[in-house]
């Protein structure tokens, strides 16, 4: 166990112990143990939160990925384009409606796609674009946007790692047709099991994700489609209905402790991430770069400072996906960022001293 933990999940549910408990003894209590209320009143609260018209709870944020995909029209045989850099999730919810992923690079300052190389990936078979909001920083949605709308093409976003970031002061949620949501763990806004969630500012596009989550029947065995089942468990709902009023807090202690280590970190021989300024990222990671990267890791961990490398083999040269044949050669930018990239320790239960903690190891290596 590190003296610096990466990550500390159980110090988040003891700061709000009563009131989970509190939560989700209501929801024992109430009988009701699939959809119903409580679910109801999430998808208020967090359609609110994110600035969209409608928020649909779903299983994860993998079922919310595909479902958001298959509403906006994804059919087997559609191309959509994804970051060559990203957590494989973004991959797999295009494979699994039976369309191709064509990766697209980042830019290099941000991990984030670059809208300019968007348009060249675009083919007659070419559905939608997939931007994922990497690391907790909005992608440059309205260049992506407006490819979109010249060639016809929805856009769905991959909010899983951005929850209450803005995108030129508004919030992630609704800027494209559709944004799917990840409440894992140790997401910035995490359940205590699986959860994810779907907003837009589409009624239809709501209304046919609703339809899919719950076997295709809005009517108890009545089925309009072939749905799947995945919702959001109640329990699930009580309990991020409870982190949702501390998540702006929380996510001021991410900006504190990442603005910490941009101070403790300026003079080290390391890239620091980039903010653009139409961006207010909500810091989910702060990954820094390193050509001696691994070294890097192993002093962090002798110090007794946690870190971890997202992601350390990027989705085109997976086994997973060996069928795309995609070469390393044509993925530059995700190689390095595999190679070189190391999230430190960051999180609202964070120590306020840790980025002090990070740039001395870096110190004691110089003298
Ligand atoms: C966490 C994550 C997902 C998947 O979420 P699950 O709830 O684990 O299914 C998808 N995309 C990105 C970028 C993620 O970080």
């Amino acid at each position: 166990m590190h003296d610096i933990p990466f990550l500390d999940l159980q110090a988040a549910y003891r700061e709000l112990k009563a009131d989970i408990d509190k939560a989700v003894a209501r929801v024992l209590e109430s009988g009701w143990y699939i959809l119903g209320p409580e679910v109801e009143a999430f998808e208020q609260e967090f359609a609110a939160y994110c600035q969209a018209d409608h928020a649909v709870g779903v299983g994860n944020g993998l079922d919310a990925l595909v479902l958001a995909l298959r509403a906006v029209g994804v059919r087997p045989g559609d191309e959509v384009i994804v970051p060559s850099n990203t957590y494989i999730a973004t991959w797999l919810a295009v494979t699994q409606c039976g369309a191709t992923p064509v990766p697209v690079e980042p830019y290099e300052s941000t991990f984030n796609i670059d809208p300019e190389r968007i348009e060249a990936a675009i083919t007659p078979r070419t559905r939608a674009i997939l931007p994922v909001h990497l690391y907790g920083q909005p992608a440059d949605l309205d260049p992506i946007l407006s490819v979109a709308r010249r060639h016809g093409l929805r856009v769905v976003e991959d909010a899983a790692q951005a929850h209450g970031a803005r995108y030129k002061g508004r919030r992630i949620g609704a800027h494209g047709d559709v944004a799917a949501w990840s409440f894992y763990p140790g997401k910035n806004l995490g359940a205590l099991g699986d959860g994810g969630a779907v907003t837009t500012d589409d009624a239809a596009i709501a209304d046919r994700i609703r339809l899919l989550r719950n076997y295709g029947s809005r009517e108890k065995y009545v089925h309009e489609v072939q749905g799947v089942n995945s919702r959001l468990d109640p329990l699930q709902a009580a309990v991020l209905r409870v982190k949702l009023t501390m998540l702006d807090d929380w996510n001021e202690r991410r900006r504190t402790l990442a603005a910490r280590y941009a101070e403790a970190l300026a003079g080290a021989d390391l890239t620091l991430p980039k903010v653009p300024d139409w961006a207010e990222p909500v810091w989910h990671l702060f990954v820094i770069r390193s050509r001696a990267r691994d070294a890097l890791q192993t002093r962090f961990d002798r110090a007794g400072i946690g870190t971890l490398i997202h992601y350390p083999i990027p989705p085109h040269a997976q086994q997973a996906y060996e069928s795309l044949e995609l070469d390393d050669k044509a993925f530059p930018l995700a190689c390095r960022l595999a190679e070189e990239g190391l999230s430190l320790p960051i999180g609202p239960h964070l120590t306020s001293d840790a980025p002090v903690a990070v740039a001395n190891v870096l110190e004691r290596e110089c003298s």
